[in-house]
């Protein structure tokens, strides 16, 4: 492989550059650059994924004939490059990486219709309903039963850490419709309406005063059966293509090299002894330090991306991505409060709260140690540390 980018691709970034920066309205960017936590700022969200889709931009991995792109795998890395780096919102992930590619795969015709448009341009929010209290890591033992009463399913049971489940309007849902035999053969895979009766979404507080997770209760809610995706007893084949779909996004290569580009403004911004901080030995030399592993870290994400021939597992591949990156954002988001000290302590409340009210403290302070103590989830959400390690011992080494 080749550890350049070559003039084509150096071009089509420009062009994406260029783009983004006459399309992305200043208000909305100016808003996320300042996003404090894991709010998702909704509504900024469904403003730019309809100018993204009028663009034909919002989901760029899909196929041509489902509203994507013909980008290529590198193409569309440049493209999220420069969306985080413009500090654009981010792509609803679960309907854009997750929904959508199960449906235009196993999904019927109606389905399709029905609910890709509004993912693509951001109308229709979606959360992922797998875990449960009792069904984490071990997905297979999930309690949540659908059962067939004519035209629909009546489903019971409770979901838990379903992420912003108090603000989406449809769960991608795994339910039981037969508890019989091996545990992964009975699973489903239902589309609820968040709205149906029988219902009850509950925030869960977080660390960083965030509701954003959420239990979700369901008691005899009524699907109808046109909601079942492709086969019913096939729901555990769909979230393994669904978990394999996207080898590189649990890298979060994109967030973390944005985050690097803020722990360099701190250290510039925060003055210590008369001096900015990035003249502090040692503090510049954990910058540097996590600021070489990013570069490697970014660089093993495109060789996943280039295909290379290589004897390494590729699913393989997606543990170590996913590990690494985990560690990344803790690590990088550790530096930032430790640039800030004591002034980390600072607590806001409210997390949309307008900076420039405030002059005393500027908009790069805010925030720093609410991301911290967020990525703390980074290494149990999509695939717990302890379990990427035990996939990467049985598929890498054999173990
Ligand atoms: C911020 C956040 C967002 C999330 N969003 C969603 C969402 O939108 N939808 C959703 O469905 N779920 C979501 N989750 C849930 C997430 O998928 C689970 O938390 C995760 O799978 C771990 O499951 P658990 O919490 O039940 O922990 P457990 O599975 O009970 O694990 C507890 C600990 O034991 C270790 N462990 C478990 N089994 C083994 C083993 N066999 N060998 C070695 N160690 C083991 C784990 O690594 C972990 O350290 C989210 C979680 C977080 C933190």
């Amino acid at each position: 492989m080749k550890f350049r980018f070559d003039e084509s691709d150096e071009q089509f970034r420009q062009m994406i550059r260029q783009r983004i920066a006459q399309i992305l309205p200043a208000d909305i960017s100016d808003r996320h650059r300042r996003v404090l936590s894991n709010s998702s700022y909704l509504e900024d969200q469904r403003r730019w994924f309809a100018i993204l889709d009028a663009e034909g931009w919002s989901v760029p991995a899909w196929p041509v004939e489902f509203g994507g792109t013909d980008w290529t795998a590198l193409q569309r890395f440049i493209f999220e490059d420069e969306m985080y780096a413009a500090d654009a919102p981010e792509f609803h992930w679960i309907g854009s990486h997750m929904v959508g590619p199960v449906l235009y795969t196993f999904g019927s015709e109606a389905q399709r219709e029905r609910f890709l448009p509004p993912i693509r341009n951001g109308q229709e929010v979606w959360a992922q309903g797998f875990s449960e209290p009792s069904a984490g890591s071990d997905l297979a033992s999930l309690r949540t039963n659908a059962r067939r009463d004519g035209d629909d399913y009546v489903v019971n049971g409770s979901k838990i850490w379903t992420s912003g489940a108090f603000e989406a309007d449809w769960l991608f849902c795994l339910v039981k419709t037969d508890t019989q035999g091996k545990p992964q053969r009975g699973v489903s895979c239902l589309m609820i309406d968040l709205k149906s009766p029988g219902i009850t979404v509950r925030q869960i507080r977080q660390i960083n005063n965030e509701g954003h997770l959420c239990e979700v209760f369901l008691d005899d809610v009524r699907v109808p059966v046109e909601n079942l995706v492709g086969e019913e007893g096939k729901g555990w084949t769909y979230a393994k293509f669904l978990l394999d779909h996207e080898r590189t996004t649990s890298s979060f290569i994109f967030w973390i090299k944005r985050e690097l580009t803020r722990a360099r403004e701190l250290g510039q911004a925060v003055f210590r002894n008369g001096r900015p901080l990035i003249e502090d030995p040692e503090w510049s030399r954990r910058l540097a330090v996590v600021g070489a592993e990013i570069e490697a870290h970014e660089w093993s994400v495109l060789r996943v991306l280039s295909e290379e021939p290589s004897n390494f597992p590729i699913t393989a591949a997606a543990s170590v991505l996913k590990v690494k990156g985990s560690e990344l954002q803790q690590t990088i988001t550790g530096l930032q409060v430790d640039a800030l000290g004591t002034q980390s302590l600072r607590d806001y409340g409210d997390v949309r709260l307008d900076a420039s009210t405030d002059p005393i403290w500027p908009d790069l302070y805010q925030g720093r140690t609410s991301r911290a103590m967020i990525t703390r989830a980074s290494t149990i959400y999509g695939g717990a540390q302890q379990i990427q390690k035990n996939l990467l011992a049985k598929l890498a080494l054999g173990l």
